[in-house]
């Protein structure tokens, strides 16, 4: 699952071409995507100009001149191309390659300008939604990790769970656009084990505590410098323009087992176990 960075610059890949541009035309090859394609998808989008290309979480927002939003979400696999002519890239930083077999293009919006934009999804867990701009903030996908993210939402989240603070912020529910990467970078920044039990952030009445607080300011901090580093995250990966990203994200724990805690005094070594199926990376000393 692509993480919130990767998604972002998506969307600044797409800005470009879609924003300012009229959609001439979508082909709507296949609509069983992890909801159904909206009934009217093609009608309620052919004609109108893309505002705005924003995103909120891992959903990249389109606005339309019709006043829709048209929502996407990558899913597991999901990524778009944007072809012209015969030249085509992928817009975006990835950790994992994306798949460019044409059989997975479900959705293609072809735009004024001549470009054509292509939604590519091998497991169909991606989204794509329209909803008017005044609903918007009322959505139910449109909840957690928007600006109303605070400790106290965290808190009440993880009131009474008896599973570990890994598995719970791992868990869309409780943390959408939040992945594996920086969970592990969080938690670390955060001096909070992954092993801990996630009900210990909040009071029994499930109020925040300053372990809440700490954690909360580690994940927006983890978030942000990912995001001005460029995408994420990514070893082996070349740029759309075939060159050698500069953005070699330099994490904490993640990836990094057998090597030295960089907390400092620490002098710890960062240790990898398995939590619900995927690797989590902390430090046994300083993360308590
Ligand atoms: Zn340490």
């Amino acid at each position: 699952m692509p993480e919130l960075p990767e998604v972002e610059t998506v969307r600044r890949g797409l800005q470009p071409v879609m924003e300012g541009a009229r959609i001439t035309k979508v082909e709507a090859r296949r609509g069983d995507l992890r909801q159904p394609l909206p009934k009217d998808f093609v009608k309620r989008i052919e004609g109108r100009v893309v505002t705005g290309v924003g995103r909120r979480a891992k959903y990249l927002l389109a606005d339309l001149s019709s006043g829709d939003v048209l929502m996407m979400h990558l899913g597991m696999s999901g990524s778009f191309r944007v072809a012209k002519d015969d030249a085509e890239k992928i817009p975006g930083e990835f950790h994992h390659p994306r798949s460019q077999a044409r059989a997975h293009d479900h959705v293609v919006f072809h735009m004024s300008s001549g470009v054509r934009v292509i939604f590519n999804d091998p497991r169909r867990f991606g989204l794509m939604l329209l909803v008017s701009r005044p609903d918007l903030d009322a959505h139910p996908l449109m909840k957690p990790l928007g600006n109303a993210f605070d400790a106290a939402m965290l808190a009440a989240a993880c009131k009474g769970k008896k599973t570990s603070l890994k598995a719970a912020l791992s868990d869309q529910k409780v943390v959408a656009g939040l992945g594996n990467i920086y969970v592990c970078e969080a938690l670390h920044r955060a001096r909070l084990s992954p092993k801990r039990m996630a009900s210990t952030i909040a009071t029994r009445s499930g109020a925040p505590n300053e372990r809440a607080e700490r954690l909360v300011d580690a994940i927006k901090i983890v978030l942000q410098d990912a995001i001005k580093a460029g995408g994420s995250s990514l070893r082996d990966h070349r740029r759309t323009d075939g060159e050698l990203g500069d953005f070699q994200h330099h994490f904490r724990v993640y990836d990094r087992e057998g090597q030295r805690c960089v907390t400092p005094g620490c002098g710890g070594t960062v240790k990898r176990i398995v939590q619900v199926g995927r690797s989590t990376y902390f430090c046994p000393v300083c993360q308590k």
